[in-house]
């Protein structure tokens, strides 16, 4: 085994673009430390704000979930982890027992909603029914349903659960196909819009997934290591993922250098101004008349849903 570098424990990571191998109690401390500096670099959480948390139950979510409750009372935030179950069967129930354990091990109690139990159907069939494929409709309710609820209980910001390997993927995705929307886009921290969206924080912007899974594998941290059944490797965005772990491999630092340089020169992308307004339906952001959940369930279930996942957010108790 080869030691820390920072005492005589077993080292069990090492971080190429720091030239560091860490032991699982100072990868802890150093992961809290990068998690602290990006919160402060983009003035993410101020003091007071009460986060609200997704946690889908993957390494990624869980770690974030661990590490903001590790810098709460020092930063003085309030978390409260917020699982939706998408209604993919057994992939489902795992996860939403990996965010229960994880909670119970923090001490903090989730909310958790149920796709299927608000609007009848899973993510899967609601899929189905619009002729879309699963993951395209899967992005709009997850997102749908964490501003939802974030707006409805009055919490300061979402944490969602992004990744420096997720980010640089989609940012390399949108060179390579000349989306200078997404581009513009490309940010740690999206602001709040009065009564139509809570402002939304990516914490593990600069952090990479490599350094997760020895995190979360190392302090036992509960997670579904399982993939969802619809995740599909074939995909450009994934090419990106191996492209860039290969050009990390040789280049240590590459993809925080990548995604740190689109964020500070995203003006000058086309489509940064893109105007906002209240869905006509549900009364949540959206960029035409009807938000794309509206949309979306007209269009598979026969009517817009927004009203019935606002009132069912409305119901959910925290404490
Ligand atoms: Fe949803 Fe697709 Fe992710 Fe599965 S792989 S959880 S369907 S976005
Ligand atoms: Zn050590
Ligand atoms: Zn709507």
């Amino acid at each position: 085994m080869v030691r820390c570098s920072l005492c005589d424990r077993d080292a069990v990571v090492r971080i190429g673009y720091a030239r560091l191998r860490l032991c699982r109690a100072h990868l802890r401390e150093y992961l809290v430390r990068r998690v602290r500096r990006t919160i402060e670099r983009y003035e993410m959480i101020g003091q007071g704000d009460r986060v609200l948390v997704a946690v889908s139950g993957g390494k990624d979510s869980s770690a974030m979930l661990s590490l903001l409750a590790a810098l709460s009372g020092e930063l003085g935030f309030e978390v409260v982890p917020f699982h939706l179950d998408l209604g993919i069967g057994s992939y489902s129930e795992a996860s939403r027992r990996a965010v229960e354990e994880l909670s119970g091990m923090l001490g903090l109690k989730p909310l958790v909603v149920s796709v299927r139990d608000v609007l009848g159907v899973g993510v899967p069939e609601l899929a189905r029914r619009a002729g879309r494929p699963a993951c395209a409709v899967c992005g709009v309710v997850k997102r749908y349903f964490l501003n939802a609820a974030a707006v409805v209980l009055g919490f300061d910001v979402v944490a969602v659960g992004h990744t420096a390997d997720d980010v640089s993927a989609y940012v390399l995705k949108a060179f390579l196909t000349q989306d200078w929307g997404s581009l513009a886009k490309t940010s740690p921290v999206n602001e709040a819009v009065d009564g139509l969206a809570a402002r939304r924080v990516k914490p593990l912007f600069e952090v990479h997934e490599k350094e997760i899974l020895a995190y979360v594998l190392s302090w036992g941290l509960p997670f579904v290591g399982d993939a969802c059944p619809y995740a599909k490797l074939s995909t450009l965005v994934f090419d990106c993922r191996r492209a860039l772990a290969m050009l990390e491999r040789r280049r240590p630092g590459l993809r925080l250098s990548l995604i740190r340089g689109v964020v500070r020169s995203r003006g000058i992308f086309p489509g940064s101004e893109e105007p906002v307004r209240a869905c006509s339906e549900c009364g949540l952001i959206s960029s035409g008349e009807m938000c794309s959940f509206c949309h979306l369930t007209a269009s598979a279930l026969g009517e817009p849903m927004g009203a019935e996942v606002i009132e069912c957010s409305s119901q959910l108790s925290i404490g």
